[in-house]
């Protein structure tokens, strides 16, 4: 266990009224405050029917009491569980009774910590039990549930490993040139190199999928006034969100919907048609249009297809649009109102993805859905989708980033010493993920595996 902790306490359960609320503690007194509050010395996992009684031996509640000892408990301390009735009044009651028994107010998130300083879990542990609560789509749950199980963290430390046994090799050639180790010319490194480097490709590959599940895109809606855009953000939202007219320049501000497509959290913005106006709220519209386009991950650009821009392709109508639209953000081109040109809809690839739909009778909007689905790389739930957050992307950018360094140093000037310095910078960023390997570990490895003490 790590340090002499104090004994916390928390309401476990959710705020509001409810069949059962269980209050937690965990520490070295918490049994000890269970017993005060109840008079009932419990076996271990093992419910026991308790009345709660005050400092006056009042009965509060009646309920339920159930012991884990450490260090086989979430925590890894001991840690108590008192199930009553789910009111709010009667939990902050008996949560005071702890309190006055020796406990202290836990902070946010303060048993997960614990769980995480004494090793019951790693750091995408910890994270994913606050992403499985919070997640707002049943995939986003499923995924968050096996990144707790360890799908994430399995392989994050099974690379790990691999770095670490590369870079103990690398350094050890450095450490003993009397060795006489050639480890360029007489080893596979650069293989192994290379190899590492496919497995962090695929797991960011992963990552990043999972963090789309755990976060979703920002989908902002964008075209002329009048092209149909509030009609297509109603007809994603299956609701009346967005006022529909044909008075142009309709919608002045932004609006924002949140909706789900297929386990993919969306966050729609529909913006203010583009085009000159003299009208300034107009303007302030446009302005925050332009602004909104440039933090969006897919840009839905709707035009009216039944003028002059059908006979246009899908780049010479982007061009028309080019002061307007950001050059890095993905971008699909909607061709609106297939029901007047009585044109089937459809989805075309090309320069950019086209989709014909009606945004009026909904007619194409399956194919958009699916459009949308593939470009955020989920066509196909997979059972191996964890749940990962922009922290992990991030570390695993960077340690791929490192590696690539590493090869080049590798390729164009054998230097050891680089290799092993750029080893070191990917296996920091890898290992922050887990929050699972410091130097030390990497000493243990290094005398460990290669006996080099002799
Ligand atoms: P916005 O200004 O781009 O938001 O456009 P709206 O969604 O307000 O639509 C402008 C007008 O076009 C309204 O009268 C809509 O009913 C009509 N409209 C939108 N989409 C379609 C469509 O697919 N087919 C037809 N026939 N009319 C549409």
């Amino acid at each position: 266990m790590v340090g002499d902790s104090d004994t916390i306490a928390a309401i476990a359960t959710g705020p509001g009224a409810g069949g059962v609320g269980i209050i937690r503690l965990s520490g070295p007194r918490a049994f000890s405050v269970a017993h005060r509050l109840t008079g009932v010395q419990a076996k271990d996992r093992q419910a026991h029917f308790v009345s709660i009684l005050d400092q006056q031996n009042e009965v509060l509640d009646q309920g339920l009491l159930i012991q884990f000892p450490g260090p086989q408990s979430f925590t890894g301390e001991d840690v108590a569980e008192l199930h009553c009735h789910g009111g709010p009044v009667i939990l902050r009651t008996v949560l005071r009774e702890c309190l006055s028994c020796g406990a202290r107010q836990a902070a946010p998130g303060e048993f997960s910590q614990r769980a995480f300083l004494n090793n019951k879990i790693d750091l995408v542990q910890a994270e994913a039990i606050a992403d499985l609560i919070s997640s707002s789509t049943e995939a986003a749950a499923r995924s968050a549930s096996r990144s707790l199980s360890g799908a994430f963290s399995t392989q994050v430390d099974a690379l790990l490993e691999q770095l670490i046994r590369l870079r103990v090799f690398i350094e050890a050639a450095i450490d003993f040139p009397e060795e006489e180790i050639d480890f360029i010319a007489d080893s596979d490194v650069l293989e192994r190199l290379e190899t590492l480097q496919d497995s962090i490709d695929r797991l960011l590959a992963g990552a990043r999928r999972g963090r789309t599940l755990r976060d979703g895109l920002k989908l902002v809606i964008a075209g002329a006034p009048n092209a149909g855009k509030s009609s297509l953000l109603n007809q994603l939202a299956e609701q009346d969100t967005a006022i529909v007219t044909d008075i142009p320049g309709t919608t002045r501000d932004l609006l924002r919907e949140h909706i789900q497509i297929g386990g993919l959290p969306l966050h729609i913005v529909d913006t203010a048609g583009l085009r000159h106006s003299g009208d300034a709220i107009e303007q302030e519209g446009i302005r925050r249009a332009r602004a909104e386009m440039q933090t969006a991950d897919h840009i839905l650009l709707v035009i009216d297809n039944n003028n002059d821009q059908r006979d246009l392709s899908s780049t010479e109508i982007v061009a028309v649009y080019e002061g307007d639209l950001p050059k890095t953000v993905p971008l699909t081109l909607i061709r609106n109102k297939c029901d007047l040109s009585k044109t089937p809809a459809s989805l075309n690839s090309g320069a950019f993805t086209e989709v014909h739909l009606s945004a009026l009778n909904g007619e194409g909007i399956d194919l958009l859905r699916q459009h949308l689905l593939a470009a955020a790389g989920l066509s196909h739930q997979e059972t191996s989708d964890f749940s990962a957050r922009e922290r992990h992307v991030l570390a695993l950018e960077d340690c791929a980033q490192h590696l690539a360094q590493g090869l080049t140093q590798l390729k164009e000037h054998g230097a050891a010493e680089l290799i092993a310095e750029d080893l070191r910078y990917a296996q920091d960023s890898l290992g922050s993920i887990t929050g699972s390997f410091s130097s030390d570990d990497l000493l243990g490895e290094i005398f460990g595996s290669f006996c080099i003490g002799k």
